[in-house]
């Protein structure tokens, strides 16, 4: 049995790694972001040296311990959130988004190139950076391991919906950060709106089947 009986839903999104409903927010990896920047600088550098030499050795070090900085940072980051979550939470609901789609989709086909690529791409990025893949699995298993649960739902709608009064309206986005319902008034920080939806969705998925969110199989 885990040892919390709280749930909690999370909207991944490209300001916030995170956004828990109960308000609690992960800030993303940004400097991941410019760590590679920098390794690509580095590596352009490492490019003009002769082979082997002592300062092409030097150089290829430097790229190594970079490489190391930005796999520490990483980890470090998922593992503070999942112990954050995987701690005070029973029962966890995530979006269940196709992220490898999602990135897949920028490039398009060949017959069919994409749409505004180089915006995607950067948005792409930023959600691969964060490791969603990675934090997945890591979650899954460190819940069950913990005797939670972790659930997916669709996440369709769960950005415009009304956490309060539960209309939909993409007026209820006046911009990225902030949710504003045009029926009941309800305002909220946008990711925390759509992260309630998200547990909603979760709860409501799990209700024929009491019990079952503390027992994993
Ligand atoms: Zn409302």
């Amino acid at each position: 049995m885990h040892p919390s009986t709280t749930a909690v839903g999370g909207d991944r999104g490209v300001a916030n790694l995170l956004t828990l409903s109960d308000g609690t927010m992960f800030l993303p990896v940004t400097a991941y972001r410019d760590l590679q920047k920098k390794l690509a600088r580095e590596q352009r550098k490492l490019a003009h040296k002769v082979k082997f030499s002592a300062n092409w050795k030097k150089q290829k070090a430097k790229i190594t311990r970079l490489h190391q900085r930005i796999a520490e940072i990483r980890k470090n980051v998922l593992h503070q959130v999942r112990t954050t979550i995987s701690k005070n939470h029973a029962v966890v609901v995530l979006e269940d988004l196709k992220v490898r789609n999602m990135t897949a989709s920028a490039k398009g086909t060949v017959d069919k190139p994409g749409r505004n690529i180089r915006q995607k791409s950067g948005l792409n990025k930023s959600i691969l950076d964060q490791g969603w893949g990675l934090l997945k699995r890591i979650l899954d298993y460190k819940l069950q391991w913990a005797g939670g649960m972790l659930f997916w739902v669709n996440p369709a709608y769960t950005s415009q919906t009304c956490s309060v009064c539960g209309v939909v309206d993409a007026g209820n986005r006046p911009n990225q950060a902030v949710f504003r319902c045009l029926h009941c008034g309800h305002e909220a920080h946008a990711d925390v709106n759509a992260a309630q939806n998200i547990l909603a969705r979760g709860l409501q998925s799990t209700a024929g089947h009491a019990g079952v969110a503390c027992s994993p199989k």
